[in-house]
């Protein structure tokens, strides 16, 4: 599903943010990343999401190089192929849960009817149906999350990446958007999930370590 080799992403002002990365996740996993602040995660994550190019290395998402695809191709794959849980929910304010999920959507050549029945389903599925036209600022931080990970699921695309969803959470809204990601990953989605929580990464099949840039360690359990 992924596959990064030797990816480096240097910033202006010389912060190497990767140092040379070379990652293999494959159909169907669930993943944890972790690492302290600065390691490199996010970036990490963008580069592997295709919203950042790597500075060197190569990129290939579903067995697409990225550095082959122009803006629009990019464009498309992240909209067909990619979901995304962000720590800060980044919903549309004032604009209702069925819509901002709809929205998420617009990409997908369905009419505007079908993907907002489409995007019922989606916050159904997440337990939200009796909170379909809440704007965010009436919606729990908990169920923020719950609409994001329902926007980002919504068209059923074959790679959720998260970074930091629990991370404004408190633990037991927490635990259920976990509980999302693993339905979804049950569901045969391949599911990586940037957290600084050592108890939800022991949860997980896999965690990848990383530190300064670079993977340091990796366990399956
Ligand atoms: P993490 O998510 O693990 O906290 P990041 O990937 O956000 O780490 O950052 C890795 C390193 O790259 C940090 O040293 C950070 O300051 C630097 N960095 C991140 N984004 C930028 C940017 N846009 N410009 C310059 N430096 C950046
Ligand atoms: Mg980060």
């Amino acid at each position: 599903m992924i596959e990064l080799t030797e990816v480096t992403k240097l910033y202006p002002g010389g912060v190497a943010a990767l140092g040379g990365v070379s990652l293999r996740i494959d159909r169907g996993e669930l993943v944890a990343i972790v690492g302290p602040s600065g390691s490199g995660k996010s970036t990490m994550l963008n580069v592997l999401g295709t919203l950042d190019r790597p500075t060197s290395g190569t990129v290939r998402i579903d067995r697409y190089d990225v550095a082959r695809l122009s803006d629009s191709g990019l464009s498309a794959l992240r909209a067909t192929r990619i979901g995304f849980v962000f720590q800060q929910f980044h919903l549309a304010s004032g604009v209702r849960a069925v819509d901002n999920v709809a929205d998420g959507l617009l990409y997908s050549g369905l009419r505007a009817s079908q993907r907002r029945k489409r995007a019922a389903a989606a916050l159904e599925r997440v337990g939200l149906e009796h909170r379909m036209d809440h704007e965010p600022h009436e919606l729990s931080g908990g169920e923020r999350q719950r609409v994001a990970v329902a926007r980002a699921a919504a068209g059923e695309p074959p790679l959720l990446l998260a970074d930091e969803p629990t991370g404004a959470l408190d633990t037991a809204s927490g635990a259920g958007v976990m509980q999302l990601f693993r339905d979804l990953h049950a569901d045969g989605t391949t599911v990586v999930i940037i957290t600084h929580d050592r108890d939800i990464a022991a949860s997980l099949p896999r965690q990848v370590q990383m530190r300064d840039g670079r993977i340091v360690a990796e366990v399956r359990s």
